[in-house]
């Protein structure tokens, strides 16, 4: 990636050097062109020579903005996987030659309003996102980057790719359960429990009951 470098440096060195010699070149053919003209000698070769150096002179600069475009900036990379979690997610993507990576978040698919997460190591190709909503679908897109002069250059961003958040596991503990005057077990289902059902706590019924089979994963 160095070495792109030096050739990009090298390449908008001769494109200057190229633009500055074949400008006074320019300027001489034209002075040129017209003293013959006047004389009325040689004007058709001097004429070619002067459109030649025409057509070197927008060539060199019609080329220069590519190839310094082209080469600065970096590779894409793609997303590998994306794997829910409660309130996050976890997404992994493909490492490059890069200085590093950046992360969108949204919960709008076109990233409107989206939160960035900037990844400054070329070896890390994974994040855990937390502090998100429950059962939410996100859209997530990544993007590489290479620090030129303390500037961040970026690629295209990746295809995005979404994910539905888990939702939050019940807190068992203060959950309601029931149970019956005469019966053995626990059950989380009112109708399972029958008639007689009585409510109590779940930590209250582990206590003296067995979970029923039927509904409370006895
Ligand atoms: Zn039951």
């Amino acid at each position: 990636m160095l070495l792109f470098g030096i050739f990009d440096t090298l390449m908008f060195q001769y494109c200057s050097i190229s633009f500055a010699a074949l400008s006074i070149a320019f300027l001489a053919q034209l002075k040129a062109a017209h003293f013959y003209y006047k004389k009325g000698e040689r004007k058709m070769k001097r004429i070619l020579t002067l459109l030649l150096s025409m057509t070197m002179l927008f060539t060199c600069v019609a080329a220069l903005p590519a190839t310094t475009k082209a080469a600065t900036k970096p590779v894409p990379t793609s997303i590998t996987s994306l794997t829910p979690n409660v309130k996050g997610f976890k997404v992994k993507w493909k490492k490059k030659s890069v200085s590093g990576y950046q992360l969108q978040v949204s919960t709008n698919s076109k990233f409107k309003k989206a939160k960035k997460i900037t990844i400054k190591k070329a070896t890390t190709t994974s994040k855990k996102v937390t502090g998100l909503s429950a059962k939410k679908r996100y859209y997530v897109r990544v993007r590489t980057f290479k620090t030129k002069n303390s500037k961040a250059v970026y690629s295209k961003w990746s295809k995005s790719k979404s994910v539905v958040t888990k939702a939050e596991p019940q807190k068992k503990t203060n959950q309601g359960v029931y149970i019956t005057p005469t019966g053995k077990k626990y059950h989380f289902s009112k109708d399972c429990a029958g008639p007689n059902a009585i409510p109590i706590s779940l930590s209250d019924a582990q206590k003296r009951y067995e979970p029923c089979k039927k509904c409370a994963n006895g």
